[in-house]
């Protein structure tokens, strides 16, 4: 067992998603009680400022590969060549992000490499013999599986934002590997143009108040509303997938175990069941209040305070109140 340790660093625009950070984090940890090392693997063009955070982070080594225009597509070609590096170094675990890349990688990869794959885990272990144990929210996420890969190597996972604690580690000086990238591979999938997501003026992530809402809020006009009430309250809109299917809602705005995971000091849920696939993302919620109109919804389960209703009456008063609470205490 050599325990090493690598770690699919993603970045855009020359910084690193704090989901990399995160991963990078844990394999630190991870590396250290295999007695291994920790690599990092990153992609594009002048990444140098890139690879030295990461080596700001416990990364022993930085494999950069450098492709000669930034006009690629990550599903064929890094894929390849990320295949031939893993074929001549060997590593045990490799690890990505549960990120639209990440998740279109690493199947492809593990596929290549005839390894296995749990996707979307939220905790990693190591046991006795030293292998990694993959902690995943299984079966309509009401248990945690414990997924062990003991025979095929790298041991591969993806790892959903938010669920790891961001911890800086300047005590390695650690190498960075540039090689260039040939694209190489025939893709059938060509860059035309890249076009920068809107995104909320607060963060999901780090929103003190997450407003969320599921399938019960039947259409874009409804949706409409929680907008409104988020804005009011100064917090981030989250959703259940089926909004996100529908397009009332974006896909970053998905919360659960192939979403962000949040946990704001209030959490507001308006008309979601309360699967665990979702309350999985919300569990760190410090207040989580339900309004659903059926009582015997799962979320009723695991809230703090619910409200059995119907959410079209229920949000234009909340609404209105607020409003007006406001204007009286400014003296209108
Ligand atoms: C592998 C896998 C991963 C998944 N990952 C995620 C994930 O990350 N996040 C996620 O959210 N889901 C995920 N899902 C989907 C998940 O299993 C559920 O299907 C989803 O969370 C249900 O969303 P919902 O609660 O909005 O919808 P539903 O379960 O359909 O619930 C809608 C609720 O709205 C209520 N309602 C209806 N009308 C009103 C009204 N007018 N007022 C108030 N209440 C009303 C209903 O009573 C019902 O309880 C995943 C599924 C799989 C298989």
């Amino acid at each position: 067992m050599k325990g090493e340790v690598w770690v699919y660093a993603e970045s855009t625009e020359r910084v690193l998603h704090e989901v990399s950070l995160e991963i990078l984090s844990k394999g630190r940890e991870i590396a250290d009680s295999l007695g291994g090392s920790l690599s990092a693997v990153l992609v594009g063009r002048d990444l140098m400022d890139v690879a030295k955070e990461l080596v700001s982070f416990g990364t022993d080594q930085v494999y950069w590969l450098e492709p000669p225009d930034s006009n690629f597509y990550p599903g064929v070609h890094v894929v390849e060549a990320l295949t031939e590096l893993v074929k001549e170094h060997d590593p045990d675990i490799l690890l990505l992000g549960a990120t639209s890349v990440g998740a279109e990688l690493a199947p492809k990869l593990a596929a290549r490499l005839k390894t296995g794959l749990s996707a979307h885990c939220n905790d990693l272990k190591i046991d006795e013999q030293g292998h990694l144990l993959q902690v995943v929210p299984a079966f309509g996420g009401g248990v945690l599986a414990t997924i062990v890969c003991p025979e095929k190597r790298p041991q591969m996972a993806t790892i959903s934002p938010g669920v790891m604690k961001i911890r800086r580690n300047e005590s390695r000086n650690g190498k960075i590997l540039r090689r260039e990238m040939p694209l190489n591979g025939k893709s059938r999938v060509k860059v035309l143009d890249s076009v920068k997501e809107e995104r909320m003026e607060v963060s999901l992530e780090k929103a003190e108040i997450v407003i969320a809402g599921g399938w019960g809020v039947g259409n874009k006009e409804n949706w409409q509303m929680l907008e409104d009430l988020a804005k009011l309250l100064g917090g981030a809109v989250g959703a259940t997938r089926p909004p996100v299917d529908e397009g009332w809602a974006r896909e970053y705005q998905m919360i659960g175990q192939s979403g962000k995971t949040v946990r704001p000091t209030l959490y507001m849920g308006f008309g979601i069941s309360g699967m665990m696939h979702h309350m999985v993302g919300i569990q760190d919620s410090e207040f989580i209040i339900a309004v659903n109109t059926d009582p015997e919804a799962e979320i009723f389960k695991m809230c703090d305070f619910g409200v059995v209703g119907d959410l079209k009456e229920i949000l234009p008063c909340l609404i209105q109140e607020i409003k007006k609470g406001r204007s009286e205490r400014e003296g209108f």
